[in-house]
């Protein structure tokens, strides 16, 4: 089997990588460890920037979301037992676009199989091999397909935090850095009406609480929890009773309740591995950094990835220069480890650390302090919460 590039991983990264290759006339086969179903099921994400919805719209799977999708104009925080809104339209001009992950996927997928280009599910055994020489190839065998060698000018791995393409790059090439938290999130999908209109953070002595939502009838709810927590530890009462009294303000408000549809317990963690390339093999997503989901960047940034890689591989086969290729590490990387900063720092200001430490607990409360009262400190989370431009968008 041959093809132009080999993409590893069905997830955001390598579907929409996929898509735009396609809107330029590349071809790529995608090469998928799950099966279609758990790929258009797992409950992640939410929050799109404004430039992920423009990468969408270009390549042509947002119909959809502009039909179901909710558009927020502000977030909420909440200490003190004080809401305070950030007004990302009136700060930034931009809105903040919730849509689930899982839906983006299934739009992704259902273009990419209208296509008729190739996504190979349910693989095993993936291999990449070659990507140092100028013959990379990835082996696999599906029960349809049996073993297979794939062929392909470069690979784009889009595998993900726990997939094969980084770390089938000999030692001594990456540099890591990463950053363990002290804490993990309890997360809840609900089927409830969501009672406010937007999100709302809030910094409590109990810890971190988050109220969000994935459409009009399904709300999406985080507690800070310790970092090896157990989920029968959370049976439904005491988790309604936690969000009810970290959430709660003078307002009275608090969040309705429903039927839980699904909880995990998320651990969380800042990652980079640099450069994001070795040889043909290019890591873009999960597969090169991770964020906290505080800042809601996850995917942002995965998205913003491939959209330069297809920029690099487009003048690569369109003008026979391969000047993008060779710039890709250090254009993603710039805009990584900018939302790595903001993703860290939102984190650090909104949760408990378990050490009790009361210096550093008064800083994160003159900083939420400022953030309410300056419009300064406001612009600077708004302007990285929305997302920052994407050059040639
Ligand atoms: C609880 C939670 C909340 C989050 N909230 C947000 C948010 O609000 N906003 C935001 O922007 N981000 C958020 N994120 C992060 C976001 O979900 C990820 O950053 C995003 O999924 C990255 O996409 P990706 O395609 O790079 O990787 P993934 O989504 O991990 O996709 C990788 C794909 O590769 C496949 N794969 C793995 N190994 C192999 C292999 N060996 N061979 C072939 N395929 C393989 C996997 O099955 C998967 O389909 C959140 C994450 C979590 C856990």
């Amino acid at each position: 089997m041959k093809t132009q590039v080999a993409i590893v991983g069905a997830g955001p990264a390598g579907l929409l990588l996929g898509q735009l290759l396609l809107g330029r006339g590349i071809e790529s086969v995608i090469v998928e460890a799950r099966s279609r179903d758990y790929a258009e099921h797992r409950v992640r994400a939410g929050v799109l920037e404004h430039g992920t919805v423009a990468l969408l719209e270009e390549a042509g799977v947002a119909d959809r979301l502009h039909r179901e999708a909710l558009v927020h104009r502000g977030f909420e925080f909440t200490f003190d037992g004080r809401r305070h809104r950030i007004d990302l339209e009136g700060l930034t001009g931009r809105c903040i676009t919730i849509y689930g992950q899982q839906e983006v996927v299934k739009d992704l997928i259902a273009a990419r199989l209208a296509s008729g280009s190739p996504v190979h599910f349910e693989a095993r055994d993936v291999r990449v091999e070659g990507f140092q020489s100028g013959t990379p190839s990835v082996r696999f065998s599906t029960l349809d397909a049996g073993e297979v060698k794939l062929e392909c000018d470069f690979i784009a791995g889009c595998d993900g935090f726990h997939g094969v393409c980084r770390d089938s790059i000999p030692r001594g090439v990456l540099a890591i850095h990463e950053r363990v938290y002290p804490f993990a999130w309890l997360g809840i999908l609900a089927q409830a009406r969501p009672s406010r209109e937007e999100l709302v953070y809030a910094n409590h002595d109990e810890g971190f609480a988050l109220f969000s939502m994935r459409s009009p009838s399904l709300t999406r709810l985080y507690l800070q929890v310790p970092p090896d927590e157990r989920l029968d530890a959370w049976p439904d009462a005491r988790i309604w009773g936690e969000l009810h009294r970290r959430l709660a303000a003078s307002d009275g408000w608090q969040p309705e309740e429903g039927d839980i549809l699904e909880r995990m317990v998320a651990p969380m963690r800042s990652f980079v591995a640099e450069p994001m390339r070795c040889g043909r093999l290019f890591l873009a997503g999960d597969a090169a950094h991770i964020v906290p989901p505080t800042g809601a960047k996850g995917l942002n940034l995965a998205a913003a990835d491939v959209w330069v890689l297809s920029q690099a591989l487009a003048r690569h086969y369109a003008e026979g220069h391969d000047d993008l290729l060779d710039a890709y590490s250090q254009t993603c990387l710039r805009r990584v480890w900018r939302a790595e900063h903001f993703s860290w720092w939102m984190t650090s200001l909104l949760h408990r650390f378990p050490e009790g430490d009361s210096f550093r607990d008064r800083l994160q409360h003159a900083q939420l302090d400022y953030l309410a009262s300056s419009r300064a400190a406001a612009l600077v989370l708004a302007e990285n919460y929305v997302g920052l431009p994407l050059a040639g968008l």
